[in-house]
């Protein structure tokens, strides 16, 4: 799974997805909805979007949902949202010691009920990975991994390994809810 946020072309995308062998790609822009079409019948288009929660400036990522979920929506609504639509959240760098950086911190423990993993691949250099990784396995959540990939270069830099086959959004998004990923670093970056 990759989440540009950036100025990578759309169709580009799903080339380099297509050379790397990745069998999906969720686009996860910034407060922006994405359903993305995909060229290739090997590669899965995953519906999805990065929230940046107002209240608390915090980043969640839906995959698997039907419409936009709004920023302005209090934590655990938007977390009940996403559910109500058949989605899955996953929550991206979760520890971070930039006050600068959108992070759900130590809340992560208080709404564990109402996520479904944790992306433990974060390439900034101020987040806390392992601390990620270990709050993921206490609350029995599900490890994904991500590119965050914001340049073309960078697009599976980490990924999400899943042993059984995936045909369609809907088995992919029950592998997630059955905590049946694993998180694979294949480059390392630090931003
Ligand atoms: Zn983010």
């Amino acid at each position: 799974m990759n989440s540009p946020d950036s100025s990578i072309r759309v169709k580009r995308i799903f080339d380099k997805a297509l050379e790397l062998g990745l069998r999906g790609v969720a686009i996860t822009d910034h407060n922006e909805f994405t359903v993305a079409n995909s060229p290739f019948s090997e590669v899965l288009a995953i519906p999805g979007m990065e929230i940046c929660i107002e209240e608390l400036h915090a980043d969640i990522i839906a995959l698997g949902i039907k419409k936009a979920v709004k920023p302005e929506l209090s934590l655990k609504e938007a977390l009940r949202e996403i559910r109500r639509q058949g989605g899955v959240v996953i929550v991206p760098h979760p520890f971070s010691s930039s006050h600068n950086y959108p992070s759900l911190g130590e809340k992560l423990f208080e709404v564990a009920d109402l996520v479904d993993a944790v992306d433990i691949t974060s390439p900034q250099a101020h987040v806390n990975n392992r601390k990620a990784r270990s709050a993921a396995e206490s609350l029995r959540l599900a490890k994904t991994g991500s590119s965050d990939a914001h340049r073309e270069q960078d697009i599976g830099r980490a990924v999400t390994v899943i042993q059984r086959p995936v045909n369609s959004i809907n088995e992919l998004l029950d592998r997630i809810r059955a905590r049946e990923t694993k998180a694979k670093l294949l480059k390392q970056i630090n931003l």
